[in-house]
């Protein structure tokens, strides 16, 4: 619609102004035309003290125009003294032209008007003998053939907007229809998606901007469609999780009260799996919780903190445990390991790659612990020689609740969730992880946090 608006403006326009631009440059050549045989004849009667229809007569019959309708000449009086018309000659009688009464008044006088397929022009001059006005000269022009070349520009014109017209509407119809076609098509994708058919993909060709945009729509669908199946994934590999400890102690409260004079030895033993089942739920759930935090992607305002006492706090809680588990666990720091995050981050890494190391490698083992500055980075390496992980798993242990082996992850307390929390800390803070295996065996895994200069906190 607004296309043909303006299409419509610029015929309306292509109709208007050449036809008054040509009007008013034939008004300005019959000007000049019509005045200059005014002057013609006034120049003719120029000597003559007093006019009268004899003189007139004789001095005209030698200059008069071919081309003119009508020529007046009459006395200061506005009498007229000679007349070309035939019919209605006005000889004797009083012409009260305006044209003529500006003449008698001692001014050149010109009007055009073009009307009902014909121009017509008056011009109307004062005749002057020594200054003294003694009568003026006037014709008249009928012309016809101008304003029929004039008709015919029009028509022309009109001819060549309809068709400019028919093109445009059939044009923009087409272009409408293609355009329109498109946008439902993206609409209806965008309806789909929104109705949770997340597979569904917006079909548009060609390269213009509709096009773009179903583009940029389609890979925003991708990412929605990866985002929904993980959080799908993530639900469900949750409640499974959380499954299992409820069974086992569904199964156990079961055993004991279904058992008639349960030895008391028994009912400890089972009331005591109750008890770590319990606290398997509720490392779940902390773990649950804490990667929800990040998710939300609320975190506590960051201060400058140095790694070093950090480190110490895991070291001297986790040595105890490693220590009891026939592991020797070493750890080497520097100072000025100063990173922008909270202490309780750096703990939760430390402690979740420690304790990992520790849980995957078997006694007699041993594991190390370095955190240094390395350029713009604080480094963080915990190795140690256990089982060390498969090649084809390195890329997914990231991933939340994947395991390597189930069974061992299950039994040394693991949740599956300890490494996409260190991945999710560490990535929140500009920082990267990674993971590897060590050439003698056992694994190792690299903590990059951007470094920052020493401030308060530190
Ligand atoms: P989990 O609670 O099972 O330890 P994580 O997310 O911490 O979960 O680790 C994911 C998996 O990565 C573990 O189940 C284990 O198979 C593997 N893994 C992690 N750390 C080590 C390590 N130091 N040595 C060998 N395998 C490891």
């Amino acid at each position: 619609m607004s296309y043909i608006l303006v299409i419509a403006a610029v015929l309306l326009l292509l109709n208007t102004y050449p036809l008054i631009v040509s009007e008013d440059m034939m008004f300005r050549s019959k000007e000049t035309t019509l005045q200059s045989s005014v002057s013609v004849m006034v120049y003719s009667l120029a000597g003559l003290d007093q006019l009268d229809e004899e003189n007139v007569a004789a001095a005209i019959a030698g200059v008069e125009e071919t081309g003119l309708s009508r020529i007046l000449v009459t006395d200061n009086a506005g009498r007229v003294l000679y007349d070309t018309r035939e019919t209605g000659n006005a000889v004797g009688e009083y012409a009260v032209y305006t044209e003529i009464v500006q003449a008698l008044l001692g001014n050149d006088a010109f009007t055009s008007e073009y009307r009902s397929g014909a121009f017509r022009s008056r011009a109307a001059s004062p005749v002057l003998y020594h200054n003294q006005i003694i009568g003026a000269v006037y014709a008249y022009e009928y012309d016809t053939e101008q304003a029929a070349l004039l008709e015919g520009l029009q028509s022309n014109l009109l001819r060549l907007s309809a068709v400019i017209g028919v093109g445009v509407l059939l044009l923009s119809a087409l272009l409408s229809r293609a355009l329109t076609r498109k946008i439902e098509e993206l609409l209806l994708a965008i309806r789909q998606v929104r109705e949770g058919a997340y597979s569904h993909r917006a079909e548009i060709r060609g390269r213009d901007e509709i096009a773009q945009i179903g583009q940029e729509f389609n890979s925003l669908t991708d990412r929605l469609q990866t985002t929904e199946s993980a959080r799908r994934r993530f639900v469900s590999d949750a409640s499974h999780e959380l499954k299992t400890p409820l069974a086992a102690i569904r199964l156990l409260t079961d055993s004991i009260l279904q058992t008639e004079d349960i030895d008391r030895e028994t009912a400890r033993e089972f009331v005591s799996d109750i008890g770590a089942e319990a606290e398997r739920l509720s490392r779940i759930t902390e773990d649950l919780l804490r990667l929800t935090r990040l998710d939300s992607g609320v975190l506590e305002p960051p201060a400058v903190v140095e790694g070093m006492p950090v480190l110490e706090k895991v070291m001297r809680m986790m040595s105890l445990v490693a220590q009891e588990k026939g592991v020797d666990l070493t750890y080497e720091a520097a100072g000025a390991c100063t990173v922008l995050a909270t202490r309780d981050e750096i703990y939760q890494v430390i402690y979740n790659l420690t304790d990992n190391a520790v849980k995957y490698t078997a006694a007699p083992g041993a594991a190390q612990v370095s955190l240094r500055r390395e350029g713009g980075w604080v480094v963080l390496v915990v190795s140690d020689n256990g089982v060390g992980i498969p090649e084809e798993d390195i890329p997914r242990i990231f991933e939340r609740f994947y395991r390597v082996d189930k069974a061992r992850s299950r039994a040394a307390g693991g949740t599956g969730l300890g490494l996409s929390i260190v991945s999710d800390t560490v990535c929140r803070r500009g920082g990267t992880v990674e993971a590897a295996n060590r050439p003698g065996g056992g694994a190792v895994f690299t903590v990059r946090w951007p470094w920052r200069e020493g401030g308060e906190g530190a």
